[in-house]
């Protein structure tokens, strides 16, 4: 049997508790339930276990660099004790072995001076969640008594702007709500000034779609491409948006690591609070346990998760691992039937195309036809 390929990058819930109650996360508020279960915080003893598991991986398949990206529930929640102690186990158990690039997730209501005197010690960068502006973030990320969450993100985010903290911002990450308008979401975005933003469609299936979900009206491809048009034609580049950057590199013919996507082989894992090693949070939107493999970084090593038949499966890239009408499509090499978890259906499992099939069809359709006609463009110019 042909060895499986290494994982890249591993998603370290560090703390399972959130202080928001964001209607639309996929953590807490859709089918899974294996959260509560689970430790609040990642004891010492599995982080340390965690940084010599990666660290045994990047050795044996000659790895150069990895990402770890610190998520929860709110990372932070984790206390700067246990994340300095994970990020200082991680960067001895590599050294020598491999660069690692460390990343933090966070709705940075809880971000201060201290995390970020934290933060630039240990070379971290922060990614924070952000739905747009304060009327489109509070309709969905709020605090758990129901009060805005806006102002203390803000807050964060105006310590991440600062001269000594700039380097470390990687970017917004928003959930697109198709009843806030595209260009008054993204135009607010980027009043926090992002080196990137990321648009997210809110997790669904075909048991539960989407809000608005209308296949005769592709209601979510309309969305991204007021902003795809407003960005793409933008006189200067005023921010990164890794969506229609992969969809654009992928109709040029090139190939992208992504989720969303592309047809490349999930290359990250997710590790728990207790050790536990699950597939992608997204497949939480699914059931209740859809993303345990019943595998943990006490008793396997990363070779063994990547054997198990669950998640070999699950992290299968290609035209095999769609379904017929997917491979068949005229666009399937730029979509790629979209987010694995977005094609559940409880009685045909994930063979069927996303749930986000029509409007994946005319987003992908529109970028291509565009970048590729500008291309042609600039080569009848330039020849
Ligand atoms: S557009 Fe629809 S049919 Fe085509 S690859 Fe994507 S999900 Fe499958």
């Amino acid at each position: 049997m042909r060895d499986a390929n290494p994982f890249v990058e591993w998603v370290v819930k560090v703390a399972q508790p959130c202080n928001l109650a964001c209607d639309h996360c996929y953590v807490y508020e859709l089918r899974d339930r294996t959260w509560q279960r689970k430790p609040s915080a990642m004891a010492t003893a599995t982080a340390d276990r965690l940084a010599a598991r990666i660290a045994e991986h990047a050795r044996r398949h000659a790895l150069r660099r990895v990402r770890v990206t610190l998520h929860g529930g709110e990372p932070l929640i984790a206390g700067p004790a246990r994340i300095e102690h994970l990020l200082s186990v991680l960067r001895q158990e590599l050294r020598g072995t491999a660069d690692c690039d460390i990343s933090v997730q966070s709705n940075a209501t809880l971000l201060n001076p201290q995390w970020m005197e934290l933060f630039r010690r240990h070379g971290v960068s922060v990614g924070v969640s952000l739905d747009g502006g304060r009327e489109a973030n509070d309709r969905h990320r709020r605090a758990r008594n129901g009060r805005s969450s806006y102002d203390a993100v803000r807050r964060g985010l105006e310590l991440l702007r600062r001269p000594e903290n700039k380097a470390l911002f990687a970017g917004l990450l928003c959930t697109i709500d198709i009843s806030s308008p595209p260009l008054e979401v993204f135009e607010s975005l980027l009043g926090h000034a992002p080196p990137a933003v990321n648009f997210l469609l809110p997790h669904a299936t075909w048991e539960h779609p989407p809000p608005g979900h209308d296949p005769d009206r592709t209601p979510y491809a309309n969305w991204l491409l007021a902003v795809f048009e407003r960005w793409y034609t933008a006189p200067r580049q005023e921010t990164r948006i890794r969506l229609f950057e992969d969809l654009m590199d992928l109709a040029l013919g090139g190939d992208v690591r992504s989720e969303s996507v592309g047809l490349a082989e999930t290359d990250f894992l997710v590790v728990e609070s207790d050790g536990t090693i699950e597939l992608s949070d997204s497949l939480k939107a699914t059931r209740d346990g859809a993303a345990a493999t019943g595998l943990d970084i006490f008793a396997h090593d990363f070779d063994a998760v990547a054997r198990h038949p669950v998640v070999a499966d699950a992290r299968r890239g290609g035209l095999s691992a769609l379904a017929d009408v997917c491979r068949d499509c005229e666009v399937v090499r730029l979509c790629g039937g979209g987010v694995r978890a977005h094609r559940f259906h409880p009685r045909t499992g994930f063979a069927n195309p996303s749930v986000y099939c029509a409007d994946l069809r005319v987003l992908t359709t529109r970028i291509r036809d565009r970048v590729v006609a500008d291309a042609a463009d600039l080569l009848g110019t330039a020849s």
